[in-house]
């Protein structure tokens, strides 16, 4: 046994990174030990190509929370955003494509009854949007136990649905119940607004448009707009690995010991309690309490282990829904890419392909037969527009978002890899000609890829379906759903806790300060 310490955080991920920070700022010794030779987790820049980085999952950044920015002073520790702000533009195979911001929606030959659809939808979604968002900062109530702290959090939850006053408390009820696509289609008529539009609804996730829950997922990615009073999606400077540096850069600088390339193998106990972990090495560390930044899955049924705990909690882990759909490919480029109508300015915003909502619903029927998509959906995006640093000069990178690739392809992703790369590269060319001229290499990473290079279980965007079965207070799964779980003093701060995925940061924080209520550490 070598030394003992107040926390060990397993993975440094966004979320550990953060919840490590806020912990070590109080005076606790805490230690990350993180499986990959980088710290980060999802949020990653890497080299794919030599002399082109990109990042290597996620990468626009729209859900980061602004008070954890200032709460750890990442400005000071090298963050820096490359793009702020930035438009949506939806593609269409004739050049015709929209813009979309916060508030409006351009382009031509939309009609005046979908322009202003579109901005009184978008005030109305984030009224409901806003109460979610409300819920974010705190640990999700319980409804059976008589905590005063969950009392009031679910009394002001009530509270906040009450004050939307009637007309708004009744249309949520009544959309929250149905789907995107059923929505949608009442509003609006441009198919290619339905389809984006669709298609933020459904993005990272195993939904198509016409799947339940489709509504809660197109709030959550609204409550980003909300963090940031605009339009909310940037492109960090040196991509998603700067945020995840300057993570590292606040974590250091508070005291946080974190060593990489060493994955944990099992978190050790005494019966029902933590004692600390015991890395593949074979090295075993003390602390009374242990944080995972792993997926629930990968914690409780690899590095608990099943036999350790009840079997009706196993269960409801086991049960946990998160299947990646989502695929990245990585394009190193000799120059800018044209896009049909898109000119230069325009080249460096989110670029989505998504033509209608039966487009995006078909392609996710494929995935439900384990095929891949025919025709793809895609969120595009070119950093080296905004940052120089990622290819060599005059050169470029572009990061696509590819739905849906499932996770067990019938057929078998060894021998499929190539050929749907070859799809999707086809698929961009329909929109930007002379693409395939321009390619120097490229990398296809499916959902298996992801779960591999990354250690989350089924390559899952979310660690977990956001769907309403696994949200707040069943998220991940009843009995762990506020950080602290049936092993004491194991505590989960990850993704699969609430608020859920993305870049966001407050699973992390949240953790962090349930750890602090709960345990007096010396
Ligand atoms: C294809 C794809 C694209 C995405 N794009 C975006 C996007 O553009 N914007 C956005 O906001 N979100 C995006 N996301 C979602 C986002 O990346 C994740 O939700 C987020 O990174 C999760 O952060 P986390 O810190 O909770 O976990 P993770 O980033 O998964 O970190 C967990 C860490 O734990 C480590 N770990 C696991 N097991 C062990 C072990 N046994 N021992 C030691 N360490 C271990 C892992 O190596 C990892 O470093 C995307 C996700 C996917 C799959």
């Amino acid at each position: 046994m070598s030394k003992q310490y107040d926390v060990i955080i397993i993975g440094a991920g966004h979320n550990g990174l953060v919840c490590a920070t806020y912990l070590a700022k109080t005076g606790r010794s805490v230690l990350m030990v993180e499986a990959n030779k980088q710290v980060g987790g999802a949020a990653i820049t890497r080299e794919f190509s030599p002399g082109y980085s990109v990042s290597a999952c996620a990468h626009l950044l729209h859900l980061f929370h602004p008070q954890i920015v200032s709460d750890l002073s990442l400005t000071n520790h090298g963050l820096k955003l490359a793009a702020t702000d930035l438009h949506t533009i939806a593609l269409a195979a004739d050049g015709d494509h929209l813009t979309l911001t916060r508030n409006s929606v351009n382009g031509n030959g939309l009609s005046a009854s979908d322009r202003t659809a579109y901005s009184e939808f978008q005030n109305k979604l984030r009224r409901f949007a806003r109460i979610m968002q409300k819920t974010f900062m705190v640990r999700p109530p319980r409804l059976v136990h008589k905590n005063m702290t969950d009392l009031m959090n679910l009394a002001k939850l009530g509270l906040s649905v009450r004050m939307l006053g009637r007309d708004d408390m009744r249309e949520l009820l009544r959309i929250g119940a149905i789907n995107i696509f059923d929505v949608l289609q009442e509003d609006f008529q441009s198919e290619l607004l339905k389809g984006v539009m669709g298609f933020d609804a459904v993005l990272g996730s195993n939904l198509g448009p016409r799947s339940p829950n489709t509504i809660l997922t197109y709030l959550y990615r609204l409550t980003g707009q909300l963090h940031s009073n605009g339009s909310a999606i940037s492109v960090p400077s040196g991509g998603m690995g700067a945020v995840t540096s300057s993570l590292r850069a606040a974590a250091e600088a508070a005291g946080v010991e974190i060593r990489t390339d060493m994955p944990v193998k099992q978190v050790l106990l005494d019966v029902d309690t933590v004692t600390g972990i015991e890395t593949n090495s074979g090295e075993q560390i003390n602390s009374a309490i242990v944080v995972s930044n792993a997926d629930p899955k990968t914690t409780f049924l690899k590095l608990v282990g099943a036999r350790n705990i009840e079997t009706g909690f196993v269960r409801r882990i086991d049960n946990i829904r998160m299947q990646g759909k989502a695929a990245k490919l990585h394009l190193a480029l000799d120059g800018k890419p044209k896009f049909k109508g898109v000119d230069e300015n325009q080249l460096g915003h989110r670029i989505v392909i998504a033509p209608s909502l039966t487009y995006v619903e078909r392609a996710f029927d494929h995935s439900k037969y384990g095929e891949y998509s025919n025709h793809p959906a895609m969120e595009i995006s070119i950093p080296t527009i905004h940052d120089d640093s990622l290819a060599p000069t005059g050169k470029h990178v572009l990061s696509a978002i590819i739905q849906y690739a499932p996770y067990d392809l019938r057929a078998g992703w060894e021998s499929q890899r190539e050929s749907f790369k070859q799809l999707i590269v086809d698929k961009l060319a329909e929109y930007a000609p002379g693409i395939k001229d321009q390619i120097s290499a490229s990398e296809l990473m499916v959902p298996p890829d992801i779960e591999k290079e990354f250690n989350i279980h089924g390559g899952h965007w979310h660690h977990g379906e956001y769907t309403l079965d696994q949200f707040m207070m069943l998220r991940p799964v009843p009995g762990a759903a506020q950080y602290a779980t049936p092993v004491n003093g194991l505590y989960l701060c990850g993704a699969g806790s609430h608020p859920g995925g993305g870049v966001m940061g407050l699973a992390g924080r949240n953790a962090s300060i349930e750890i602090l209520l709960r345990e007096k550490v010396a």
